[in-house]
């Protein structure tokens, strides 16, 4: 397995750089804002213990369907056309999402863990990368496990594997882009900025990674034609170093945000 893609890196910055200051949401706003150190961080380290920890998932998963899932089923959906899985994927892996993501919002603890991804302030494609590792292969796990169990091809998997990675720093991207029409079928940025707005009205809302309609279908969208959030956040005193937030979900609840800006 390759753990980190330096090229791809690139590319990613020579894509998102200029998008945010040609179609920028927020203009003004610096390419090295507040938090960006932490963030580089949890680019590399987390990125790589989030490979660790999915790799042992998809494993797990394709150990566990081989015996527990009948093999004339994973026949039958292997067999289907290759446009057709694709789209299918795309379905379960984002049902999987939605609901792993909806239970860390819902459950105590794991919202505890998943506030470190919300305790972004400013918007943009660096902050995609602001996770707990623990957050992101649950999440990513529920996303990975019916794909591998249900048994679909590997080039439909590819294929949406790909268009995640890459909607996934979309959504967050410091851009105004909302899909016009498809605003209410995929995830836009317009629809994940209030996942991350911090008011009232956007609380527990906009659950997909990928497909809005998810929100829409299960009555948790919320996507104002002619506003955007006023700022982004959390109240929760999540820390700003990287080392305390990987702590931050176990930590004594009155400890929190006694750091500085270290990483
Ligand atoms: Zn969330
Ligand atoms: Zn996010």
């Amino acid at each position: 397995m390759n753990w980190f893609d330096f090229k791809h890196l690139l590319l990613v910055i020579l894509i998102f750089v200029p998008l945010e200051r040609l179609l920028a949401l927020r203009p003004k706003q610096e390419i090295l804002r507040g938090g960006w150190v932490t963030d580089v961080v949890h680019l590399f380290i987390t990125g790589i213990l989030i490979k660790f920890g999915l790799a042992l998932v998809i494993a797990a998963t394709i150990f566990g369907a081989e015996r527990l899932v009948p093999a004339d089923w994973h026949a039958a959906v292997a067999a289907q056309p290759h446009w057709l899985q694709f789209i299918e994927v795309f379905i379960v892996a984002d049902l999987g999402f939605y609901a792993a993501h909806r239970a860390f919002h819902a459950v105590p603890f794991l919202w505890r863990i998943h506030s470190v991804h919300h305790s972004i302030e400013a918007m943009d494609w660096l902050a995609a990368h602001r996770v707990h590792p623990i957050d992101q292969v649950l999440t990513k796990g529920a996303s990975f496990l019916p794909v591998f169990a249900l048994g679909f091809a590997m080039e439909p998997i590819l294929l949406w594997a790909f268009v995640y990675q890459w909607q996934s720093l979309l959504i967050h991207a410091n851009t105004r882009i909302g899909f016009g029409p498809l605003r209410w079928i995929v995830a836009s940025p317009r629809f994940h900025h209030w996942h991350h707005a911090n008011c009232p009205e956007a609380i527990d809302r906009n659950f997909a990674g990928q497909l809005a309609l998810l929100d829409l279908c299960f009555g948790t969208l919320h996507l104002p034609r002619d506003r955007t959030p006023e700022r982004y956040g959390t109240n929760d005193p999540v820390p700003r170093s990287y080392l305390l937030q990987l702590a931050y979900p176990f930590a004594p609840k009155s400890t929190a945000r006694a750091d500085s800006q270290r990483v």
